[in-house]
């Protein structure tokens, strides 16, 4: 390996990507495509290497380390940006100590699920952003916001990107004469589109995703707009029915069609209930999806901050029916019904008793003793006001008369609740003394 340290290392520009980077440097060598490759990367394919480069050991040599250590090159001048945020803590380590000690490594097969439909392989630009650049710094630019996953749209100019699959030996740099994308979308597929690219954007620089609360915010997302239920296990098909009836499920399917293929499978289900990493784009489009109608920076906000979004009920369970065994609504209702209390038909469906009171108000059924109870309650109310009627139509009304005229309400009173009848006569026996005590002194 040769190592010949560069003489001229011209500072980053802006949010340009490494690649960005190299294809100025090599105007600047001004030797051939490979030559450029070997100089900065010891590798003289390394134009292909739009997306990272495995040999960041090389550049950080012929560097002397002044674009920074590989870690932050890592993470502020390539799409690992966007994996690195994603990744579970074992992998976060493996990245850093890959990162600090230099280590050869495919970055994207590694961190970046490489393999999946999602990954793109092709560059993005904005022809009024290559313009501006090119006022600017007399050359256009690589953005890495532009770069991410999911970003199609450029979020300055609300337009959408242009697209280069790089296939020619060459370091190239964004054309400006170019007119941008001709896409025919609605104004509300627009917005989405410039939302995901917003949230894409926003990855960089970012640490650590909170899955676990991202997930917790979009299920109670998805059950306060009734796309799951407490009352059924969540069902695949349903979440799948929801997503392709959003905007942003539309407008992907315009930008890219290949992932019809994977909005074909159960990809909400598999991404909100099982153990397993995806990728970040899948979290994304979810998010945007699930909050649509929010404006941008409430959406870019939330995914950051999730727990933010959740509105915690006042029994304080955010997402309940992630917590239980409840199977098929007609089974649950059945236990629910001839259960004797609430305490018992929690028992029976292994889940908290606030989840079968929650349960009951939605599906308006109870244990026996609960609807007992309820009827009881209705029977004192019903007996009460019929009374109350009464002494209110008919003020000096006695004893007796309420006895003879509200027969059933008094004998279910005395029955059940005698302390409570004996109170409201108690009343009236007062007022009719007060009343003939009066009638003596005249
Ligand atoms: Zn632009």
């Amino acid at each position: 390996m040769s190592i010949k340290p560069l003489h001229l290392i011209p500072d980053w520009r802006g949010d340009e990507t490494l690649y960005s980077w190299s294809a100025r440097m090599h105007r600047l060598l001004g030797g051939v495509t490979k030559e450029t490759g070997k100089r900065l990367f010891d590798a003289s394919h390394a134009y292909k290497e739009w997306a990272v480069s495995t040999r960041l050991d090389h550049l950080e040599l012929v560097t002397g380390g002044s674009l920074g250590n590989i870690r932050s090159i890592l993470l502020q001048r390539t799409v690992l940006a966007a994996y690195y945020p994603f990744l579970r803590a074992e992998q976060r380590q493996d990245f850093d100590e890959r990162a600090a000690t230099a280590q050869r490594t495919p970055w994207l097969t590694r961190f970046g699920m490489r393999a999946s439909t999602l990954d793109g392989s092709e560059m993005r630009w904005c022809p009024c952003c290559a313009e501006e650049d090119v006022g600017d710094w007399c050359a256009a630019r690589w953005r890495l916001s532009h770069q991410m996953p999911g970003a199609w749209w450029c979020v300055e100019h609300g337009m959408p990107l242009n697209r280069l699959t790089p296939g020619r030996a060459e370091w190239i740099l964004p054309g400006v004469s170019e007119s941008s994308a001709q896409l025919r979308l609605t104004v509300g597929l627009r917005q989405s589109l410039l939302i995901l690219s917003a949230l894409a954007g926003s990855l960089v620089g970012q640490e650590q995703i909170n899955l676990v609360s991202i997930k917790r915010a979009l299920l109670a997302r998805l059950r306060d707009m009734g796309v799951v239920t407490s009352m059924k296990p969540v069902s695949p098909a349903d979440l799948q029915d929801w997503f392709v009836k959003t905007d942003l499920a539309a407008a992907v399917e315009q930008v890219q069609p290949s992932f019809q293929t994977i909005f074909a499978r159960p990809w909400i289900y598999e991404t909100l209930l099982k153990r397993r990493s995806n990728h970040p784009l899948l979290w994304m489009m979810l998010w945007v999806a699930a909050f649509e109608g929010t404006s941008q920076q409430e959406v870019v906000r939330g995914f950051h901050e999730p727990d933010a979004t959740l509105i915690w009920q006042e029994d304080g369970q955010g997402v309940l029916w992630v917590e239980g065994n409840f199977q098929g609504d007609d089974r649950v209702q059945a236990i629910v019904r001839s259960a004797e209390t609430i305490r018992d038909a929690a028992r029976q469906l292994n889940v908290s008793i606030i989840t079968v009171r929650r349960y009951m108000r939605e599906a308006q059924c109870a244990p026996k003793l609960v609807r007992a109870e309820s009827r009881r309650q209705a029977r004192k109310v019903d007996a009460l006001a019929e009374i109350a009627a009464l002494i209110q139509n008919k003020p000096d009304v006695s004893k007796t008369e309420i006895h003879l005229r509200c027969k059933g309400a008094v004998s279910w009173l005395s029955k059940w609740e005698p302390e409570l009848l004996a109170s409201l006569l108690a009343q009236i026996s007062e007022k009719r003394e007060k009343q003939f005590g009066f009638e003596l002194r005249i």
